[in-house]
């Protein structure tokens, strides 16, 4: 069942916290590192990522750290405000498969909303134009408080 398991330290997310897989980062701190996401659900979709855990989805993340990871997603949200000008700011994350789950190091979503725009579907996004990308983590890390 994907909502408990064992961790797999082969996932995407881990090879990326490794250095062993590339992604178009946003900024990193001790806690939490932060990218574009590949397939974006909207312009400026992102992911928080925490490091040195094994938790696999919210229900196993040691509370202690809940902290410092919504911190962090709330930095980057005001930052997407601020450089993107969104109308609204979907945050989220999925816990086990039929909720939506494929990568299974836990993460949070941030997907910038516009109006009269329709969101793409999770999973049917088309891969992102990694310039494209790139120009949007370098404005959003612009727009970062220090
Ligand atoms: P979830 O379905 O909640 O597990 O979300 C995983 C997210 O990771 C999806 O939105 C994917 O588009 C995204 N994703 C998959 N592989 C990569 C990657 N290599 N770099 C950045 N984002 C990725």
């Amino acid at each position: 069942m994907s909502l408990v398991g064992d961790y797999d330290g082969n996932n995407i997310f881990a090879k990326i916290l490794r250095g062993e897989a590339p992604c178009v980062k946003i900024f990193e701190n001790d806690e939490v590192i932060a990218f574009m996401d590949i397939f974006p659900q909207s312009q400026g979709h992102c992911l928080v990522v925490p490091k040195n855990t094994q938790a696999r989805n919210l229900t196993d993340f040691a509370p202690e750290r809940l902290g410092a990871l919504f911190a962090a997603t709330q930095k980057l949200t005001k930052a997407i405000i601020s450089a993107l000008n969104p109308d609204g700011v979907i945050v989220t994350q999925f816990n086990g498969a039929p909720a939506g789950q494929t990568i299974f190091h836990l993460h949070v979503h941030i997907i910038p909303r516009y109006e009269n725009l329709p969101l793409q579907r999770h999973h049917e996004g088309k891969p992102a134009d990694i310039d494209t990308l790139r120009e949007q983590a370098k404005r959003i890390a612009g727009a970062l408080e220090n």
